[in-house]
């Protein structure tokens, strides 16, 4: 199906000159395994050579070009001392160092009398000029370019073979037919693709290399529109899909409402009555809702599963984490009690007997609702008649695998929840394939959170106030203390949670516990439960804790090193508190180097409780270029629609798919075919057929 001139820009980059098993490997970490990745592999600046043949005009520090009659050599008398060639040309005296020098070599590559022109960081040592490591030595100035591309690079890969292998790469780009509007096209000054690719790679001037450049802005707008046009295509599918209706009867949800300790939110109401409409109908629903830490999204899952048990139809709710799984079949076990509906929990810890037991009910249809992690989608799990799926806290869950989901099971109604706040602006790139409910509205017995920004400095005196907070007489305080955890510095950062552990065992004796990722599935259970049950005053956590996790008498959240969080992170940890009826407080405590940015940052914090708000001041803040990671946001990276770019181009990306798609919705036509080209080039078209083929 894949169009075969575009193959050769889909091989890997071990098929190109050069590049063997080892500098692949690298190259692969720095790009991208196909010879299309290091196409998108851009420079980020220029090094300017100019040819000098004055010496007046020569800028110490800078680089450039000069020529020289080589003179003498003068060889390195011990492994300290370089080795030296000297000369003179149109500039006067020119020296040439290198340190650790394989001597015969230059002594052979380089005679006396010879005249070679010579590329590198120019210097003047008293009258002379020198170059140390040149970077270039040629027998013509023209083989030296005056204009060299730099760029990202990784440990073991150098600038020039970086160029040589994009060099190579971009005389693979074949003759392909414009997909853009030619009109569009000229007005907004854009070169065609080929163009732009090349135009891309060879920047006269540190201009070029803006984003905001011609070239790079229609590489943007392509990766914007090929994102669109496959969201767009994924949705039409599933519209198209007819799906299991669902109609409601009233005969579990009526006494589900009455027997709910609070009144719905307008907001849950109306989100369940368009859920709700979605379910009767027999198209397919594919619907995100979205809603922050705290708007109570469980009950309006609970609404649309009790939906489909009234139509004697199964449900799955799907959960990131174990400790997630089992705090929703809590929840929901409660919540359900009296009603006759068969609930259970299936984790990857469930093995042997009981497992194999769950797994028979259920495709006997013996289970109403199933709860587990992703787990429940598994080979082995079959349900009897599946109507609906909901996921909860989605942003951990990729696209693809949204979409392997919908193609598994067939019809079948989703329902994806994710509290991660995403710009208005960027919603489209990551949600366009599916219609968006919001839950902006929360339960009114909430009390606002008071945040505080403090150095870590001030921790002694914050323990003593929290030992006197919990043991006050009748005190049902309870304390969240985080740690962060990062990947890259793990193993100092576990030993840093430890140590604070201990510090706070000193205090609080047994009533502190301590739950981080490395542990056992059931140990930190163990941990979540005496904590939840009210037996430990402080858990000291990592951000395993992060989503979800719902204990109501907590009311204090103490975050160490908050400047390492990003803005999101925070304020999903802040969520956890503030759910019950005490006053909640959060504690951001920051490491004694703060930037600018970093303090910003903590301020928002302080200022604003909407998570929609902080996502848009956190977008602002954050410059072009420094991209929201994927998998903690949900949002696509992209190559070069950089989040600020996106933002101004994905608006009109949006539109010119949708008139695309309504003018020619399989993309038959000529330019319906050169966007499946576009498709493919962003390799966003695999995912949309891996639903087609399903
Ligand atoms: P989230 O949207 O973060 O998943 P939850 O569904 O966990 O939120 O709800 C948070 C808490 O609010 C739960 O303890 C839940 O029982 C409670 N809750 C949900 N809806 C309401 C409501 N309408 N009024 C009062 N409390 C509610
Ligand atoms: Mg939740």
């Amino acid at each position: 199906m894949r169009p075969s001139i575009l193959d050769p820009l889909f091989q890997e980059i071990s098929t190109l000159a050069g590049v063997g098993p080892r500098l692949f490997g690298r190259l692969k970490a720095l790009a991208g395994p196909l010879v299309i990745d290091v196409l998108f592999h851009l420079p980020t600046h220029v090094n300017q050579r100019p040819v000098y043949t004055h010496s007046t005009v020569v800028e110490p520090g800078t680089f450039g070009t000069v020529s020289m009659v080589i003179e003498a050599h003068h060889p390195s008398r011990n492994r300290r001392q370089p080795y030296r060639i000297t000369g003179t040309g149109q500039v006067g005296a020119v020296e040439l160092v290198f340190f650790h020098a394989h001597a015969a070599y230059l002594t052979q590559k380089y005679p006396v009398g010879r005249t070679v022109w010579v590329s590198g960081r120019l210097e003047k040592r008293g009258g002379v000029l020198q170059i140390r490591h040149p970077d270039f030595i040629a027998d013509r100035s023209e083989e030296i370019p005056l204009h060299e591309a730099v760029y990202p690079l990784i440990a073991g890969v150098g600038n020039r073979f970086v160029s040589h292998v994009i060099a190579q790469a971009l005389t693979r780009i074949p003759d392909l037919p414009e997909w853009l509007d030619a009109a569009f096209l000229k007005q907004q000054g854009w070169p065609n693709w080929q163009t732009a690719l090349k135009k891309g790679h060879a920047p006269l001037t540190a201009d070029d290399t803006s984003p905001y450049r011609a070239a790079r802005l229609r590489l943007a707008y392509d990766e914007l529109l090929a994102n669109q046009l496959a969201l767009l295509l994924v949705r039409q599918r599933n519209k198209k899909e007819v799906g299991i209706s669902l109609p409601s009867t009233g005969r579990l949800l009526e006494a589900f409402k009455l027997s709910l300790p609070f009144r719905l939110t307008g907001a849950q109401q109306r989100v369940s009555a368009e859920i709700s409409a979605d379910l009767s109908s027999s198209e397919k629903m594919t619907r995100l809702l979205q809603g922050d830490v705290g708007s109570g999204k469980t009950v309006v899952a609970v609404l649309a599963l009790l939906q489909a048990v009234e139509n004697r139809y199964q449900g799955a709710f799907m959960a990131p984490t174990d400790i997630l799984a089992r705090q929703h079949f809590q929840g929901i076990s409660r919540l359900l009690e009296g009603l006759p509906v068969r609930l259970a929990l299936l984790t990857g810890r469930d093995k042997g007997k009981k497992r194999s037991e769950l797994l028979k009910a259920l495709a006997l249809g013996e289970i109403d609702i199933l709860i587990g992690t992703h787990a429940l989608l598994t080979e082995e799990v079959h349900f009897a008649h599946l109507g609906l799926v909901v996921i909860d806290e989605q942003h951990k869950f990729g696209v693809h695998q949204r979409l392997t989901l919908a193609q598994k099971q067939k019809g079948v109604n989703l329902l994806v929840m994710t509290a991660t706040p995403i710009p208005r602006t960027l919603a489209l790139t990551a949600y366009g394939d599916m219609d968006v409910s919001r839950l902006d509205e929360k339960p009114a017995n909430r009390q606002p959170i008071e945040t505080r920004v403090l150095s870590m400095t001030k921790i002694p005196e914050l323990m003593e106030k929290i030992r006197q907070l919990t043991q006050e007489q009748g005190s049902r305080t309870q304390v969240y203390w985080i740690c962060p955890l990062v990947e890259t510095s793990e193993k100092s950062d576990l030993t840093a949670v430890k140590h604070r552990f201990e510090a706070l065992q000193k205090i609080f004796h047994e009533r502190v516990g301590l739950v981080h990722g490395k542990m056992k599935g059931e140990e930190k259970d163990a941990v979540m439960a005496a904590f939840s049950a009210g037996q430990l005053d402080v858990l000291v956590a990592t951000t395993v804790i992060e989503v979800g996790v719902d204990v109501p008498t907590a009311s204090v959240m103490v975050i160490e090193h908050a400047e390492r969080f990003g803005l999101a992170g925070l304020h999903q940890l802040r969520g956890r508190v503030g759910r019950g009826s005490t006053r909640s407080s959060c504690l951001l405590l920051h490491g004694p180097h703060l930037s600018q940015t970093a303090q910003a940052r903590l301020n928002i914090m302080r200022e604003t409780d909407d998570g929609f708000v902080i996502a848009e001041e956190d977008l602002k803040l954050r410059g072009a270029g420094e991209i929201l990671g994927a998998r903690q946001s949900g949002l696509p990276v992209f190559h070069l629609a950089s989040e600020d770019v996106a933002s101004r181009l994905l608006w009109t990306a949006t539109k010119d798919a949708q008139v695309i798609l309504a003018l020619d919705p399989d993309l038959i036509s000529e330019r319906g075919r050169a966007l499946r080209i576009l498709l493919y080039l962003f390799r966003k078209d695999r995912e949309v057929n891996t639903l087609k083929a399903g």
